[in-house]
């Protein structure tokens, strides 16, 4: 067994030693960035803040949908910041000076929201409080027949103000706490140049305030931010591929029910021989991260380019990156291993082809 261990651990320091792309890690928990770093992940490449909204804190958020003034608006942000500052500062330790890539908040509002039928028959009680009753009326106000496609990611930071600049707030404040931090920025479901300069100007401005530098750059997960990344990249200094959300816009498949409704018959019809969540698509969806990367760079040649998409810890899809000319991939702490493995066999690849 001891043989095993060494033989492993010389294949992997191996791998390391000749790939080209960087390895990190999507996690969102100090823990999770712990076993990240000892799996060989040099940073987190995608920090979703999603989770931290919940449990205790949807009373906070319950709280900021209700606002109808500005005040009652500050003061919901205002109880969220702190909470949100101790969450950044943990990461941030657990990754000892490795660059941690945070992505504001993405999913849609009614996720944070209580059910809307159990909320009716609460309201339907003599239980009923008068927030129940406005609660209700704001979960059927946001309903939307497809929120995958609705209010989420920049556009919820658009429309609600103030709750970007709260987590880019807790963001600054953290980093400055935590010797060695490095913070990046990272805005979701960016389809045009306009979202994203709006976002990039205020989280500057904030930085600024707090005195603390950190990169700002976009997800490339909406065909049209793909299609016309020359102009984001005028406003973004790292893109990160969002190839779950590409995959599914690509193809209009849902990623949440399509693989349970009929993959499998796909599968057996032959469409494709893997589903095209499990492994880059590369004749699609490829094709437009290839543009993206090809214009990202033209516009600004040092642009920094990873995934973080599911993808970037399937073997064949990290060789697509490599080829692609990403600078690193970032998946789950569990996929590491295989990605650094792949990573140092698509470096090979191309000397051997190269001398061939
Ligand atoms: C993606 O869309 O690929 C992504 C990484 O974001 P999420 O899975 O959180 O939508
Ligand atoms: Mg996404």
């Amino acid at each position: 067994d001891g043989e095993l261990v060494k033989a492993v651990d010389r294949i992997m320091r191996h791998a390391d030693e000749v790939r080209r792309l960087g390895i990190r890690a999507n996690a969102d928990t100090p823990e999770d960035a712990a076993r990240a770093r000892r799996f060989g992940a040099r940073g987190i490449g995608l920090c979703r803040t999603e989770h931290m909204f919940l449990g205790e804190r949807r009373q906070l958020v319950e709280d900021l949908v209700l606002a109808t003034t500005d005040e009652e608006r500050r003061q919901a942000l205002d109880a969220l910041e702190p909470l949100q500052k101790s969450d950044f500062a943990a990461i941030f330790r657990a990754m000892d000076g490795n660059p941690v890539t945070i992505r504001l908040i993405d999913p849609p509002l009614h996720e944070f929201l209580p059910d809307i039928v159990e909320l009716s028959v609460r309201v339907a009680t003599e239980e009923a409080t008068d927030k129940d009753r406005k609660l209700l009326a704001a979960v059927k106000r946001l309903h939307e027949q497809n929120p995958m496609l609705g209010l989420r990611g920049v556009r919820l930071g658009l429309v609600i103000p103030g709750l970007f600049d709260m987590q880019v707030r807790a963001i600054a404040e953290a980093a400055k706490e935590v010797r060695g931090a490095r913070p990046e920025i990272m805005i979701p479901l960016v389809a045009t140049v306009q979202e994203l300069e709006a976002v990039r100007e205020e989280s500057a401005r904030i930085l600024a305030e707090v005195g603390v530098e950190a990169l700002i750059g976009t997800m490339i997960e909406v065909p049209r931010a793909a299609l016309t990344a020359g102009q984001i990249a005028e406003a973004a200094e790292f893109f990160s591929f969002g190839t779950n959300d590409l995959t599914q816009m690509a193809w209009g498949f849902s990623r949440d029910d399509v693989e349970a409704a009929f993959f499998s018959q796909y599968l057996d019809l032959g469409i494709f021989g893997v589903s095209p969540f499990e492994s880059l698509d590369r004749d699609g969806v490829g094709r437009l991260v290839a543009i993206a990367v090809r214009e990202g760079r033209a516009a600004r040649p040092d642009l920094h380019i990873g995934i973080c998409g599911e993808h970037g810890g399937d073997p064949d899809s990290v060789h697509f990156c490599h080829e692609v000319g990403m600078d690193y991939v970032s998946c789950s702490p569990f996929r590491i291993p295989v990605a650094r493995l792949e990573a140092g066999r698509a470096a090979l690849a191309e000397t051997d082809s190269d001398t061939r």
